[in-house]
């Protein structure tokens, strides 16, 4: 009893977390003690993109730094209404393997699912604030189809939840679809795409994982950490039970100017994700997505980081250098 009631308790706690976030720049920058400079431009910039952040990310921003590398992937920027050439709303060709509503199969014996078009909090550098969601959204039909065109392509060994962010999803909606997964035979593996666990560490509760474990797949998750200050007591634990309950845990970053665009920065968060017993997997050059410019590092320079990056740690702390290309067969590394 003591543990049912528990388990309500906490439901609650990250959906009222959710349902608490901030969402007005001028509360945002007043909370860290920041003047409330170039307002109109946000409020612009966020009728492109609301802004969305949990009380748990806030906490860890340093106040009355304007520069702090949290606030910087979510504070709206006046820059992105710029347009820039080369900027996108569609950088890296998924519209193209949209091969159902909500499904998206681009590689080989792998397709993803886009379960919710919800995230805890919008990162300013995402491509998702353009995805066409309305279109490819998974509601109950598409659902049904989905799984058939999985249960349809032996070849398939692996699915991935995917969104937005999929532990957005209520547990009893994902017991249920990782309860069809479970069902299709050629099915090897589970994976996570995730932030939930780094901007609202309150999700993942003891019902959460014992979802995942009932589950016969073998499970992954795909965590996205940017910067070691992401890391607080709360993150911990919650990488922690994730880890204990037999995860496999990987990190994709992206590669962001003004946030973890130094060796020591992108050194310090490896060896931090390795410390909780997460592999580093991906280093992202940033997708060419309009109202993102003002991230992006040049490839000459993304290479010379990453260079001096294994130079400096031993090669399993070394992300893979990453782009995504339109209509390549796999992530496309940068040598
Ligand atoms: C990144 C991605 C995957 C997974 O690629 P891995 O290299 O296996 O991590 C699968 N499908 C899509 C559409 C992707 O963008
Ligand atoms: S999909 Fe991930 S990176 Fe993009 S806005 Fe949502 S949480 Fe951020």
């Amino acid at each position: 009893m003591i543990a049912r009631t528990n388990t309500i308790w906490q439901v609650s706690a990250w959906q009222n977390e959710l349902a608490g976030a901030i969402r007005d720049p001028e509360v945002l920058l007043s909370r860290l003690n920041l003047c409330h400079h170039q307002l109109a431009d946000r409020y612009q910039a966020c009728k492109q993109f609301p802004l969305r952040v949990t009380e748990s990310y806030l906490s860890r921003m340093r106040p009355g730094d304007p520069n702090d590398p949290l606030l910087l992937q979510i504070l709206p920027q006046g820059e992105e209404l710029d347009q820039v050439n080369g900027y996108s709303i569609d950088p890296v060709g998924d519209n193209a393997s949209i091969k159902l509503p909500g499904l998206l199969h681009k590689y080989s014996g792998r397709c993803l699912l886009i379960t919710t078009a919800a995230c805890a909090v919008h990162c300013r550098y995402c491509f998702r604030r353009h995805f066409p969601y309305q279109a490819s959204r998974l509601d109950e039909e598409s659902l049904t189809q989905a799984m058939a065109y999985i249960a349809g392509d032996g070849s398939l060994s692996e699915v991935i939840l995917s969104g937005g962010d999929p532990l957005s999803l209520s547990d009893e909606r994902l017991e249920q679809i990782i309860s069809k997964l479970d069902t299709i035979p050629h099915l090897k593996r589970l994976r996570i795409h995730t932030r939930q666990p780094v901007v609202l560490p309150s999700r993942i509760t003891d019902r959460l994982l014992e979802t995942l474990n009932h589950s016969r797949l073998q499970q992954i998750v795909v965590l996205h950490f940017n910067h070691a200050n992401e890391f607080d007591h709360q993150v911990e634990s919650a990488i922690e039970k994730l880890s204990r309950s037999g995860i496999t845990l990987f990190n994709q970053s992206v590669l962001l100017k003004g946030v973890n665009d130094s060796v020591s920065s992108l050194k310090a968060l490896s060896e931090k994700l390795f410390g909780h017993r997460i592999i580093p997997y991906y280093l992202h050059l940033l997708d060419k997505t309009s109202g993102a410019a003002h991230f992006d590092i040049p490839l000459k320079q993304a290479r010379q980081l990453h260079r001096e990056l294994k130079a400096e740690l031993p090669g399993y702390l070394v992300p893979t250098l990453v782009q995504e290309l339109a209509g390549e067969p796999n992530k496309t590394v940068i040598t």
